[in-house]
């Protein structure tokens, strides 16, 4: 393969989930208006988003150019899965999910025939490989090319490094029961209590991943050369450093990475009528006066628990943008209940607006009206509402969002607890058909959201000191990417270190 000297980097997103193909794909946005040349590779049912998101960059010299998108065959029909299931969002049960991992590793074969020899589909040697977390595969690719493998988790640093903590001192284990807290002491003075049953599938009994997967991910990580991160340095309180310290490696935090995708331009170009409605329905409501729901690209809960959540958020004295993930999929009350509380066919007026597709988030956290995200904490909300000032109202559900419900709230300032201590099922942790979750209980009242949500607009000091300090961490989030801030500096460091 031709040597070159211009900065190339290859990128390979962890295709089960949009929340790691969306910042890797910035990621890829950012390299490319640093100079260098990047190729994405990803699957094909996922091409197109990917190649939108590159369209929609912000514009030149941030944008597409140097971009390439490759596709390569995702074999979901040999592992016995649906033509085109291509992300764990689209799997029918658990007992997909191995499947889903067979395929992924017979994609990673393809990609490195792909990578070599003279068919090779890259124009010229990388510098550097990045990889999803879920890739294990990829290492061998980089030794084969004598390049650098980096890792990227979509996780932040503060969560790696108590994720590197539990591999390594396991205090989960000396805990008497799953629902007992204990502290994992990352980054004193702060403590993270958490319980056994809040932790992210690896240090759960029984997964369905296995625990075979999970090893090889843990040894990948290892043997990875560095880590690059959707943070930027002065979030998480010295975190990425600690973690550098903690792993041995180079923590290249190279974020918000959010900021490089134009909310105007995501705004005006959005060919979706969801999308066109709700920002049609924020510019009618005053500054400020807006609760935005939302639980990431794919979370769902409990019917039961909907219905808490929405009766909250329909009486609420806020007008209130709420996202809801496989509503389809709901039993017939629950569908009955939206459709009889809430609007989703467009009325300008209405208090609850229902967004039962794909929100445009970025753009929403970024228009005047909002002043509030019940989120959960899934990193790349969290991070999206960092990038917009933006104060939250916290719901963790499963993964590492419990971790990072401590960070927001109890060493950032910026949000509040809503108080839930169960995690949701999903498709990596249910014993159950996924989907059939209906009748579970409702951890969370009416009255607990409600109480939550008047801590997150609250006009007194407590609220005004929180949206004071998400103003401040707006703008250092900002000037990390700016010429000589924190990641602009890692985002070179990335490029021209393998050159
Ligand atoms: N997202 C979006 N619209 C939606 C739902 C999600 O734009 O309707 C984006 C959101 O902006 C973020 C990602 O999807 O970039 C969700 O990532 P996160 O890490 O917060 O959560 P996950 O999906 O992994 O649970």
């Amino acid at each position: 393969m031709e040597r070159t000297t211009k900065p190339h980097l290859v990128l390979i997103p962890w295709q089960g989930g949009i929340s790691h193909i969306i910042p890797m794909t910035d990621i890829g946005c950012l390299l490319a208006s640093h100079g260098a040349a990047v190729t994405i590779i990803t699957t094909p049912a996922n091409a197109p988003l990917v190649q939108s998101r590159v369209d929609s960059a912000a514009p030149p010299p941030c944008g597409g150019a140097g971009i390439t998108v490759a596709a390569i065959p995702f074999p979901a029909a040999e592992a016995g899965l649906p033509e085109g299931c291509e992300r764990l969002d689209l799997l029918r049960s658990p007992a997909d999910v191995p499947r889903f991992f067979a395929a992924n590793k017979r994609f990673g074969e393809a990609v490195e025939r792909h990578c070599r020899g003279g068919a090779s589909l890259l124009p010229c040697r990388p510098t550097c490989i990045v990889a999803g977390m879920c890739h294990p595969w990829t290492l061998g690719l980089a030794r084969e090319l004598a390049v650098p493998c980096y890792t990227f988790h979509g996780f932040g640093a503060f969560a790696l490094l108590c994720l590197e903590h539990l591999f390594k001192h396991r205090p989960h284990e000396a805990v008497a029961s799953p629902d007992e807290l204990f502290d994992i002491p990352v980054l004193p003075p702060f403590e993270c209590r958490v319980s056994r049953r809040q932790l992210p599938p690896h240090f759960l009994p029984s997964n369905s991943m296995g625990g075979g997967l999970l090893q090889e991910m843990r040894e990948f990580d290892v043997a990875a050369d560095g880590v690059v991160v959707n943070t930027f340095e002065e979030l998480e309180r010295g975190s990425t450093a600690l973690l550098a310290a903690a792993t041995g490696k180079r923590v290249l935090a190279v974020g918000p990475v959010s900021l490089n995708h134009s909310p105007g331009l995501d705004a005006r170009t959005m060919s979706d009528d969801d999308a066109r409605r709700c920002m049609a329905w924020l510019d009618t409501k005053a500054s400020g006066s807006v609760v935005y729901a939302s639980f990431g690209s794919a979370g769902c809960m409990p019917a039961a628990q909907l219905v808490q959540l929405g009766m909250a958020l329909v009486s609420c004295p806020w007008p209130v943008l709420w996202v809801v993930k496989g509503a389809d999929s709901l039993p017939d009350d629950a569908k009955k209940w939206l459709r009889e509380n809430t609007d989703a066919d467009g009325v300008a007026d209405t208090k609850c607006l229902v967004v039962r597709g794909w929100a445009p988030q970025v753009a929403i956290l970024a228009h005047s009206a909002v002043g509030g995200f019940l989120t959960h904490c899934g990193w790349g909300s969290t991070l999206e509402a960092v990038a917009a000032g933006m104060p939250m109202a916290t719901w963790p559900l499963f993964a590492e969002q419990f971790v990072n419900e401590r960070l927001i709230v109890d060493v950032l300032g910026v949000g509040v607890s809503v108080g839930v201590t169960k995690p949701t099922e999903n498709i990596l942790t249910a014993s159950k058909t996924y989907g059939s979750e209906a009748e579970a209980e409702a951890e969370v009242g009416m009255e607990q959201v409600m109480e939550a949500l008047e801590r997150l607009m609250d006009q007194g000091a407590e609220g005004e000191e929180r949206r004071r300090k998400a103003r401040e961490l707006k703008l250092k989030a900002k000037g990390a990417l700016e010429k000589g801030g924190s990641s602009y500096v890692n985002l070179e460091n990335l490029i021209y270190s393998f050159v």
